[in-house]
């Protein structure tokens, strides 16, 4: 058979909290308060094409992982649900090194906003780097997509970390200076509880200062035992 090849082009651009690929919840609906949207392109943004869409509250987005996709696909990698260590194929993973770098994630429809001449879908749980293209959406349909019965393989249950986050005297006056973003404590709250450091890097105690971009605050932590202390969360 010909091999054949096709041109896909984005319909839209996520706008999400997620400045950088460290520290996004490695699933949507992970962290609950990560609100973002869709900015339609031409001629995606009329009303027409979401005519309707108001009765779904679940949306499927198909998007490109445009930040890893060069970097091409492998037969075998490490999910970082087994700690990093053990290999399992790519289609039996949601590793970003695939074939056709295509993600695939349900998130929750908040509204559409249009805002002169933009149309934005509004949704949350995101788990997509700010910049992402979207390839297209399509609504949920609980009695098709949601199978009560399905086995998880090694990825069965939504993980837990069982982190605590304690925000710094310094962390909490910069909070209070960031009356704009009402949502930003219970973001890095749930960000944080998912423990976003990679694997191999674990441990009960660390002197190292980590550091992750939500909006455009810069924001560190430490790590004590089962604690993540936010240290500062400084605008850019
Ligand atoms: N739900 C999706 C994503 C799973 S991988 C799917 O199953 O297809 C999740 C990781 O993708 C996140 O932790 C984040 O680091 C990464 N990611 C998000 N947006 C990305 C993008 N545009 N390019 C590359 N990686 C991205």
């Amino acid at each position: 058979m010909q091999s054949e090849s096709y041109q896909l082009e984005p319909i839209g651009y996520i706008e999400s909290p997620y400045k950088q690929k460290f520290a996004i919840p490695r699933q949507p609906g992970l962290v609950k308060s990560a609100k973002g949207s869709i900015r339609m392109l031409s001629p995606f943004d009329h009303p027409d094409c979401f005519r309707g869409i108001e009765a779904f509250s679940h949306l499927w987005l198909n998007f490109r992982f445009h930040e890893t996709a060069k970097q091409g696909w492998k037969a075998l990698v490490r999910p970082p649900r087994l700690g990093g260590n053990e290999r399992k194929g790519v289609f039996a993973t949601r590793s970003t090194f695939r074939p056709n770098a295509m993600g695939l994630s349900v998130v929750k429809f908040l509204g559409i906003e249009q805002c002169g001449n933009a149309l934005r879908i509004q949704v949350s749980g995101l788990d997509l780097l700010d910049g992402t293209p979207v390839l297209d959406i399509k609504p949920y349909l609980p009695y098709a997509d949601a199978v009560p019965d399905a086995l998880g393989g090694f990825a069965d249950d939504a993980p837990t970390t069982g982190m605590d986050i304690e925000f710094s005297p310094e962390a909490e006056s910069n909070l209070s200076r960031a009356a704009d973003y009402p949502e930003l404590r219970q973001l890095i709250i749930e960000v944080l509880s998912q423990d976003p450091r990679p694997a191999y890097q674990r441990g009960p105690v660390s002197d190292r200062t980590y550091g992750m971009h939500l909006y455009h605050f810069n924001i560190k932590w430490r790590v004590n035992q089962n604690t993540n202390q936010v240290l500062q969360i400084s605008p850019e």
